[in-house]
């Protein structure tokens, strides 16, 4: 019997990160729910089914990090796919709207403290987890790493004054995603001659937490792209998609 691959998805204990694992798992890989909360990732894990086993997982924390490789180490040897997933948009309080958020990511007003937050989560740690996971990846006949961006990041659309997310174009949330983009394109290129293979790809507006749930698509829905560029082992590395397609960075 051919042996199933292993992935780990970071903020996998609600909203597309619980999607993305859940049907990681009905195409028969291994998941580790990564979740910074234990309790919350057990949860989310017993939900999914046998083959999802949770992983406290902090991306912002070096020694969260460093227990995750060991015990990945451990008991799988390698990890085939890495699923960069975890991101925040913003650092206030819970439940603040997508229009509250907006208007406080305007690059002529934004909390310079606020954007190091989110770009701490969206950019450094997904760095400093993939540096930190490379020697289980390269342990892997041919990993992957998925970064889970958006197109609210791409800064071709934004150029563009038909763009229609245009004024969402904030230095805090949306840049980080650009940022993402730039550290995804290092990784590829970097990458390249190993064969490990590295993607971006963007849902579509969906109705998590992250927005207040003021995105138009459901989970199942909004996750279908990032599930479809989970399992692609076809696609050149350095592709960046979303729902129709081709995204521009
Ligand atoms: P979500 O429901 O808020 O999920 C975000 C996940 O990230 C949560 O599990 C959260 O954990 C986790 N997280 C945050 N900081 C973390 C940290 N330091 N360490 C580990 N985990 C952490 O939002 P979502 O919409 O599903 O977001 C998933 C991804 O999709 C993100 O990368 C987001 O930028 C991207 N995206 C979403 C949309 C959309 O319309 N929703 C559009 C474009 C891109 P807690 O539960 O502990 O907070």
């Amino acid at each position: 019997m051919q042996e199933k691959m292993i992935a780990l998805v970071t903020g996998a204990n609600q909203g597309l990160g619980w999607q993305i694992a859940s049907e990681l798992v009905a195409n028969g890989y291994v998941v580790l729910v990564g979740s910074r909360d234990f309790e919350r990732g057990r949860e989310a894990a017993e939900s999914i089914g046998s083959d999802a086993h949770v992983i406290q997982l902090d991306v912002t924390d070096a020694a969260s990090i460093a227990a995750a490789v060991d015990r990945i180490r451990s008991e799988f040897g390698h990890l085939d796919l890495l699923v960069n997933n975890a991101a925040i948009s913003n650092a206030r309080r819970p439940g603040r709207s997508l229009e509250e958020n907006m208007a406080a990511s305007r690059a002529s007003v934004a909390s310079i403290d606020e954007m190091r937050t989110v770009w701490e989560t969206n950019v450094f740690a997904v760095l400093a987890l993939t540096q930190a996971m490379l020697p289980l990846l390269r342990a892997a006949p041919s990993a992957r790493i998925l970064n889970v961006s958006s197109g609210v990041g791409s800064l071709t659309l934004n150029a563009d004054p038909s763009f229609q997310y245009r004024a969402g174009f904030g230095v805090i949330y949306a840049a980080s995603k650009t940022a993402l983009n730039a550290v995804t394109l290092s990784l590829a290129i970097d990458l390249e001659p190993e064969g490990i293979k590295v993607y971006a790809a963007s849902p579509g507006f969906t109705a998590t937490a992250l927005n207040n749930f003021q995105g138009t698509d459901t989970v199942e829905v909004g996750a279908r792209n990032l599930v479809r560029a989970a399992l692609d082992t076809e696609s050149p590395t350095g592709t960046f998609t979303g729902p129709s397609g081709i995204l521009p960075w």
